[in-house]
């Protein structure tokens, strides 16, 4: 049985263990980090992301951390309504579409890795510094520990991976698109039904905003942890450092003016728990991932813009296709070559589509074709055929063809028929719905 070591205890390490596990291995995790903690803010769970955890035997684990997602609904900066669609089940895939808190989804792959493969296998304080590798096998330095031998590597250590600076020397530096990131959470009671994801705002002049629940009854009285992100374009590089903490003044102002019946985004920002500023920065697509016994998973081998979830599940993804390869070939090094041919073309042009704007391109067309004001109708500026159409386009892109017989795609007031509803058979509050129909008036 082969000998693995994981560099990383972020998402991707410890899926890959537990894929790993799964096969019948019992690999070793070395983490930098002396201690766990759950860090970071919100990430969407597509559904293929929650395939994996299923798979993984830890769904009602995932489904107690998290909160489903039903709907995302676009908004202007004035607050009328461009486009909106249902998600995961509700949309007619096999599997649910979740919102969840990065760390605690985190926590709960380390407690699962704990319990099945036992304390022992995750090694914290463990900062790798370097390898060597042979015919036979690699050697793993630390920079506080004594080096270990192991049959084959894996670099799961994230953005600023140390084994893929080793591999690939160059690919340290990181491209970053000129935006500027501000994450937050803010505590208050659910808005609609609860599960929606607002995208709001303009991606020119006022910068956008995305706003989700990730956690449910935080504070015993039915509130939930809600999750936001504003984009903002021309901002100076800020460090790249996930905690790096800042005021919510610094941007709240920019969403005074778009107001829903159902939620006002600058009291979102203003409330906020913890505000943290963050460079919207991936790596360039690298041209290898695996070198003989050594390979790099998760945003080690493709780093992208943190923009819907792809990036946690994309590593998930890696998990299992890795773990897969490492069971069915005796050979280590053509099983992770195997894995690089199954899996790194497909990541590597996720991360350039992901420099592109995705569906939220939406925003920007009705943008540009209003003028910046408000409109009258918007099937007359941006009929929702074509509005479907980009969104039919991104779901097949990112691996989520919609079922054929799913029904209707996309909504504006049509959706607030209530036979319509029922038949979509979407679980969500009608008269909060006709609320939002209203501001799309
Ligand atoms: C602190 C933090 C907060 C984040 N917050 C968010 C967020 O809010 N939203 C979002 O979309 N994405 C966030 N991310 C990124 C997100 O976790 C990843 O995009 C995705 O989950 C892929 O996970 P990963 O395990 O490949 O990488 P990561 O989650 O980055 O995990 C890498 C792990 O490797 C460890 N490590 C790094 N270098 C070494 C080394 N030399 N030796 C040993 N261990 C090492 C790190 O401590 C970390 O635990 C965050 C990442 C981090 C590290």
């Amino acid at each position: 049985m082969l000998n693995i070591a994981i560099i990383g205890a972020g998402p991707g390490g410890l899926a890959l263990a537990l894929r790993l596990h799964q096969k019948g291995f019992r690999p070793t995790i070395y983490e930098a980090a002396p201690e766990l903690k759950p860090l970071g803010v919100g990430v969407d769970i597509k559904v293929y992301g929650t395939k994996e955890i299923t798979e993984m035997g830890l769904l009602e684990e995932f489904r107690a951390i998290s909160v489903e997602a039903i709907d995302s609904l676009f908004f202007t900066r004035y607050g009328q309504m461009i486009y909106g669609e249902k998600c995961g089940k509700h949309m007619g895939y096999p599997h649910e579409q979740r919102f969840v808190h990065r760390g605690t989804l985190q926590m709960m792959l380390y407690d699962a890795v704990l319990k099945r493969l036992g304390p022992d296998s995750v090694k914290l304080g463990a900062r790798c510094a370097g390898f060597e590798q042979d015919e036979n096998g690699v050697t793993v330095h630390f920079e506080a520990a004594q080096s270990v031998r192991h049959d084959v590597l894996v670099g799961a250590d994230g953005i600023k991976s140390a084994v893929r600076d080793q591999l690939i020397p160059g690919s340290r530096g990181s491209h970053y698109s000129g935006i500027a990131m501000w994450r937050g959470v803010t505590v208050m009671k659910p808005y609609r039904n609860g599960g929606t994801i607002l995208h709001l705002g303009d991606p020119i002049a006022q910068g956008s905003m995305i706003v989700y629940p990730i956690a449910n009854n935080v504070d015993g009285e039915g509130s939930q942890l809600i999750n936001w992100v504003v984009e903002q374009n021309g901002q100076p590089k800020s460090l790249e450092d996930w905690n790096q903490r800042v005021s919510p003044d610094e941007i709240a102002h920019n969403f005074d003016e778009c107001k829903l019946d159902f939620v006002n985004p600058g009291e979102i920002i203003r409330n906020a728990r913890e505000v943290y500023l963050y460079p919207l920065i991936d790596r360039d697509p690298l041209d290898q991932w695996s070198f003989g016994r050594v390979t790099l998973t998760g945003d080690a081998a493709h780093a992208m813009y943190p923009r819907g979830g792809n990036g946690l599940c994309q590593a998930l993804v890696d998990a299992r296709v890795l773990a897969e390869k490492l069971a069915e070939m005796q050979d280590p090094v053509a099983a992770l070559a195997a894995y690089e041919g199954a899996r790194r073309e497909f990541a590597n042009r996720l991360v350039i589509a992901n420099r592109g704007e995705g569906p939220e391109v939406v925003r920007r067309i009705v943008e540009e074709r209003s003028g910046g004001k408000p409109f009258d109708d918007i099937e007359t500026i941006f009929p929702i055929a074509e509005c479907e159409k980009i969104f039919l386009e991104y779901h097949r892109m990112a691996g989520m063809q919609r079922p054929d017989d799913a029904g209707p795609l996309g909504f504006r007031e049509s959706f607030f028929d209530e036979g319509r509803a029922q038949k979509a058979n979407v679980g969500t509050d009608i008269a909060g719905a006709r609320g939002a129909a209203r501001t799309a008036g």
